[in-house]
C-alpha cells in the first residue's frame, strides 16, 4: 500500500457452538441431514412457542471468555433483532443486547513488523462476545428454477466475537483469526470448519492517513471463508480504499463481498443503521444470570491454552517464540510434538526434528501430520540416537530418516544394518587426532602460529581416517585440546 496510509481492521467472528441441541429448543444441532428434519415449533417460529436457553451454550461462552481474559457479565440480556429473510422464520433473530455475556478481553498475536516498524507481539482487544442464534440456509442453485430453504441450521447456537479495530494489516487480521480458530477448536467449543461455515468471519476495514488519530469510514467485507481468501480480500480492499483517498474521493460505508474468482471485493448493499433493526428486549427470555460458582466450574474445566502451552515449551525446552508458535500450529501437530518429547526425553531435539525434517516432508508431500507415516515413538527413537550422539545429525537426516519413511524399519535397525553408528569413544578419537598431528607437522606448526583456518583441513583428515563415522563435535574438541597443549 501507499506508505502514506494506514489500514485499520476489526473482525466479527461467528463461532458455531458444538452443543448437542439448538440454542432455544431441543432439536439436534447437526448438519448434513434431510433438510428441515431438525425443526420444531420453537425454531420454526410458530406462534406461542417459547424459547428455553441452552445451558451448554452458556458454558461454552464462559470458557471462551476465560480463555481471552475477559470480564464475564453477571447479568446480560437477550434482544430481538428484526429483519425479513426467507431463512429467518420468526422474522427476528434472538441476540444479546447492550450488555453481552463476555466483555473486554484480549488476544496477543505476533505484530506485523512491516506496518508496526518493529518485531514483537501486539495485544488485540476483544470488545465483546455475545450469544445468538443462527439463521437457516437458502439454496438458490438446486434445480435452476426455485430457491429452497433448509431450517436445520435455524436456531443453532452462535457466539459472535467482536474484535476491536486494533489490527493494522491483512497479515495481522489473518494471524488474529488463526489464533482465535486455534483457541475455539482447542477448547472444544467449535469444530472450526470454515468451508461449511462453522467458523465465519466478517472484516471491517478502513484506511486513514498515517498518523491520523480518528478512524476512516469503514467497509464490511463478507464471505471470507479461508485464511488465504481473507488475506487476499483485505489486501485488495485496503488498496482500493487507499486509491480512493489518494484521489480525494470518499469511501462509501457499505458491505462488500469477496469474489474469489474475480479476485476483488464487490459492493453488495449500503449498511443498515442499527435503528433499522428495531432492537428490543426479548420478552420470552429472562435475563441471563451467571454466578461465580458457574465461572469457577468453567475455569476448572479449562484445558491448557495455546498461549500457556507456548510459554511452557519456551520455559521447559528453551525454545524461541517463533519455534514454539510453529509447533502449536495445530492441535494435532502440537500433540505429535508432545508425544515425541515424552518418549525421547528431549524437547529441543524433538522441536528441531518437527520443524526441520518432519515439516519439510509434510510440505513436500502436501499432507498434514495426521497422515505422516511415522509414529511419534518411532521418530523419538531417532531423536534419542542423535541426542545421545550414537548417530550424527547429518547421517540421521540424510540416510536414516528417509529410510524410515520408506518403511525400512526402526532407526536403530537401519543404523546397525548400514553401519552408521557414530564413534564417540574418546580414546579412539584421541588416537586418530594424535596420528593426524604426527602426520601433518607443517600445518600443525602454522595453526599454532595463528593460522586457525587450517584447522578445518586437519578435522577433514581425521574424519576421513575414521571413515566419516566420528562424532565431529568431539573431534573438534579433542583436536583443539591437543593443539592447545602445544609440544613442538
Ligand atoms: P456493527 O454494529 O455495524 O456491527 P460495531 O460497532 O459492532 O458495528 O463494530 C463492528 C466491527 O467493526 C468491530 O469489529 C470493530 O472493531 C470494527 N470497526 C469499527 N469501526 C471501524 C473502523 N473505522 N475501521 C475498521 N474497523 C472498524
Ligand atoms: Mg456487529
Ligand atoms: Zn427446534
Amino acid at each position: 500500500m501507499n506508505s502514506g496510509y494506514e489500514a485499520v481492521i476489526g473482525l466479527e467472528v461467528h463461532v458455531q457452538l458444538r452443543t448437542r441441541s439448538k440454542m432455544f429448543c431441543a432439536c439436534p444441532n447437526a448438519t448434513g441431514d434431510t433438510p428441515n428434519s431438525h425443526t420444531c415449533p420453537v425454531c420454526l417460529g410458530l406462534p406461542g412457542a417459547l424459547p428455553v436457553l441452552n445451558a451448554e451454550a452458556v458454558r461454552m461462552a464462559l470458557v471462551l471468555g476465560l480463555a481471552v481474559s475477559a470480564n464475564i457479565q453477571p447479568e446480560s440480556t437477550f434482544y430481538r433483532k428484526q429483519y425479513f429473510y426467507p431463512d429467518l422464520p420468526k422474522g427476528y433473530q434472538i441476540t444479546q443486547g447492550p450488555v453481552a455475556i463476555i466483555e473486554a478481553g484480549y488476544l496477543d498475536i505476533p505484530g506485523d513488523a512491516r506496518v508496526r516498524g518493529e518485531d514483537g507481539s501486539v495485544r488485540i482487544r476483544v470488545e465483546r462476545a455475545h450469544l445468538e442464534e443462527d439463521a437457516g440456509k437458502s439454496h438458490h442453485d438446486l434445480d435452476g428454477k426455485s430457491s429452497h430453504v433448509d431450517l436445520n441450521r435455524a436456531g443453532v447456537p452462535l457466539l459472535e466475537i467482536v474484535g476491536a479495530p486494533d489490527l493494522r494489516s491483512a497479515q495481522e487480521a489473518s494471524d488474529y483469526l488463526k489464533s482465535l480458530h486455534r483457541l475455539v477448536v482447542g477448547l472444544g467449543i467449535c469444530d472450526g470448519n470454515m468451508e461449511e461455515g462453522s467458523f465465519r468471519c466478517d472484516a471491517n476495514v478502513s484506511v486513514r492517513p498515517s498518523g491520523e488519530a480518528t478512524y476512516g469510514t469503514r467497509v464490511e467485507v463478507k464471505n471470507l471463508n479461508s485464511f488465504r481468501f481473507m488475506r487476499q480480500a483485505l489486501d485488495h480492499e485496503i488498496e482500493r480504499q487507499a486509491t480512493l483517498l489518494e484521489r480525494g474521493e470518499p469511501v462509501q460505508m457499505e458491505t462488500r463481498g469477496w469474489d474469489a474468482s474475480l479476485g476483488e471485493t464487490r459492493g453488495q448493499r449500503t449498511k443498515e443503521a442499527a435503528m433499522d433493526y428495531r432492537y428490543f428486549p426479548e420478552p420470552d427470555l429472562p435475563p441471563l444470570l451467571i454466578d461465580s460458582t458457574e465461572i469457577e466450574r468453567a475455569r476448572m474445566a479449562l484445558p491448557e491454552l495455546p498461549a500457556q502451552r507456548i510459554q511452557r515449551w519456551r520455559d521447559d525446552y528453551g525454545l524461541g517464540l517463533g519455534e514454539a508458535q510453529a509447533l502449536a500450529q495445530s492441535p494435532a501437530f502440537a500433540a505429535y510434538f508432545e508425544a515425541v518429547v515424552e518418549s525421547s526425553g528431549s524437547g529441543s531435539g524433538a522441536a528441531a526434528w518437527m520443524l526441520g525434517e518432519v515439516s519439510r516432508t509434510l510440505n513436500d508431500r502436501g499432507i498434514g501430520i495426521d497422515s505422516f507415516p511415522l509414529a511419534p515413538e518411532a521418530l523419538a527413537k531417532l531423536v534419542s540416537l542423535v541426542e545421545s550422539r550414537s548417530l550424527g545429525f547429518g547421517t540421521a537426516a540424510d540416510q536414516v530418516f528417509p529410510a524410515m519413511l520408506a518403511g525400512g524399519g526402526s532407526a536403530e535397525s537401519i543404523m546397525h544394518q548400514r553401519g552408521l553408528e557414530q564413534v564417540s569413544d574418546r580414546s579412539t578419537i584421541e588416537a586418530l587426532v594424535a596420528q593426524a598431528l604426527a602426520a601433518n607437522p607443517g600445518p600443525v606448526a602454522q595453526i599454532r602460529a595463528g593460522k586457525e583456518s587450517l584447522k578445518g583441513f586437519l578435522v577433514g583428515q581425521i574424519l576421513k581416517a575414521g571413515q566419516s563415522k566420528l562424532n565431529a563435535k568431539l573431534v573438534n574438541e579433542v583436536l583443539s585440546e591437543a593443539l592447545a597443549k602445544g609440544g613442538s
